[in-house]
């Protein structure tokens, strides 16, 4: 008899990645699928000029080393290039943070809820996630993440803004942390929502990796940038780590069309940011109409708002469907609902206005 193949015992321990479903279509709505956090602007004419051109030559392999977005991004941020990696998305780069720090049975440390990723690249790696609950605020539990901290801790993430809750971190509560953090642990900054943080006191990630040797700031181009499509992510980080990184990097994992796509936006962030500007103005629409309508919605300083649903979580999220709009939902706790086009966010309101009065 054939059991099937042995496959390794640590993915009985991992969790399946539950993708954001397509918007499901409703007669007489356009659907808006406000589930993964997406950019609802379409690309800028000039990028596509650019992918359009890279396309002509897909019969190659991309630059092995990603040289010209390396120099790009050294240059934006004024890091030396080889304080840089890249990556199949942040995502990718995220599982290379794991694969370079993390022996089987060692200890990834983050706030939960955080982002459905973590424990997935966690557990792929066999090592052990530590989960440290987010405050009655969303927020992360900063004290209680540093007593987590044990000789088997290797890792730590901090996201800020906090996916799928959305409250960020301060620059001086981050560095208070860093000073309790032993050294010789590396702390991911993962910033994917970096661009819609308005917040006074944000963290200035760049400024924190250059104060401590053990930070590394963890970015992409899928949400303000909007490639999501094309999966690039990057990380900058000391010579140690980031030269780690791209041993450790999937060979030829950041395409030429992806590589062409984030120079030519690096370089147009200005037209971008408009784009950004307008969401984080529907964010402080959709965030203050909730609240007005009473739901306890945490503060966000990212592209999406927190529901905090509990146990009528799925029934929202059913509800919003009927209404062409697909929301994240995590079952018992509650709804990421990303800021889109503007009637997807003015339908939101509506079915969120409709759920209370049920
Ligand atoms: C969306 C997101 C990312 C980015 O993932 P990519 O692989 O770059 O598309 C990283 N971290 C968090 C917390 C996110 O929400």
């Amino acid at each position: 008899m054939n059991d099937g193949v042995r496959l390794r015992k640590t993915l009985d321990g991992v969790p399946a990645y539950k993708p954001g479903k397509p918007a499901a279509p409703v007669e007489g709505l356009t659907a808006y699928k406000i589930s993964s956090n997406e950019n609802p602007y379409p690309p800028l004419p000039s990028v596509l000029d650019v992918v359009a051109e890279a396309a002509g030559t897909m019969n190659r392999y991309p630059d092995m080393a990603v040289t010209r977005l390396t120099a790009a991004l050294a240059e934006r941020w004024d890091v030396p290039t080889t304080h840089v990696a890249t990556g199949t998305g942040s995502v990718g780069v995220l599982t290379h943070l794991v694969t370079i720090t993390c022996e089987p049975g060692d200890e990834v440390v983050y706030a939960w809820r955080s982002f459905e990723a973590y424990p997935i690249v966690v557990a792929l790696a066999g090592a052990v996630s530590v989960q440290v609950p987010v405050t009655d605020t969303a927020e992360h539990d900063l004290r209680a993440m540093a007593a987590a901290v044990t000789d088997r801790t290797r890792l730590i993430l901090v996201c800020t803004p906090n996916n799928p809750t959305g409250p960020h971190v301060s620059d001086a509560a981050l560095r208070e942390f860093l000073d309790a953090v032993p050294r010789d642990v590396l702390v991911v900054i993962d910033e994917a929502y970096l661009e819609f943080n308005t917040a006074a006191d944000a963290a200035d990630a760049l400024g924190i990796y250059r104060d401590f040797p053990n930070v590394v700031v963890l970015r992409t181009f899928s949400k303000a940038y909007g490639l999501a499509g094309l999966r690039v992510g990057y990380a900058i980080a000391h010579e140690d780590v980031a030269t780690a990184l791209r041993k450790a990097a999937t060979p030829f994992g950041v395409s030429d069309l992806a590589e062409s796509a984030a120079v030519a936006s690096l370089g147009v962030f200005d037209e971008l940011e408009v784009r950004v500007k307008a969401l984080v103005d529907e964010r402080g629409r959709v965030l203050a109409g909730l609240r007005e309508q009473g739901w306890p919605v945490p503060d966000t300083q990212a592209n999406f708002v927190w529901m905090p649903l509990g146990e009528d979580t799925l029934d929202f999220a059913a509800a919003c469907q009927e209404r062409g709009l697909t929301v994240r939902p995590f079952p018992g706790e509650g709804a990421r609902c990303t800021i889109g086009e503007t009637e997807a966010n003015d339908r939101l309101l509506e079915v969120a206005a409709a759920f209370r009065d049920r």
